[in-house]
């Protein structure tokens, strides 16, 4: 039985990666029609670029992306194009990183937590209801109330560990 809870394991090197791409820009084309929001094709080309890999993006990498592309862009165009893939979303932003992952359950905002891996940069999410359950639990004993949370876990993937 596959838990899930898991939104994005950590893919193997030679899993089909066009297939993961072509599922998330499809997914947010659908989302942004069904909310009436416009994924404008610079917007589109940000998520893309987040999409190549399973690793989170620095803005200013994705800065240099799209002036590869030959675009005219500035810091502003990318940090709005983030926040609106963020929004909607479709990414996440790390914030121990200060960079961007593709959500791997898109187009609903939501708790998270993340297994981000040391060594190689790839990142895995879960949706776990029951930890964030529990943090909301002692946050209200501490009389705090818990609004959005967003764990972030470092430590070695499996595969840099050598046990898959
Ligand atoms: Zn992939
Ligand atoms: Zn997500
Ligand atoms: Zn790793």
């Amino acid at each position: 039985m596959t838990d899930r809870s898991v939104l994005s394991d950590f893919k193997p090197g030679d899993h089909d990666h066009e297939a993961c791409v072509a599922v998330a820009l499809d997914t947010a084309s659908t989302v942004c029609r069904e909310r009436g929001v416009r994924l404008t094709p610079l917007r589109r080309r940000v998520l893309e670029l987040v999409w190549r890999r399973h690793v989170p993006s620095g803005a200013y990498d994705l800065l240099g992306a799209l002036r590869s592309d030959g675009r005219r862009a500035d810091p502003p165009t990318v940090y709005r194009a983030l926040d609106f893939l963020v929004e909607n979303g479709f990414v996440h932003r790390l914030e121990s990183l200060n960079a961007y992952v593709g959500c791997g359950g898109p187009g609903r905002a939501h708790n998270g937590q993340f297994l981000i891996c040391d060594s190689c940069g790839r990142v895995a999410e879960l949706e776990d209801h029951a930890i964030s359950e529990i943090i909301r639990e002692k946050a209200d004993a501490l009389g705090f109330h818990a609004g959005w949370q967003t764990v972030e876990v470092i430590g070695l993937c499996g595969e840099c560990l050598g046990r898959v």
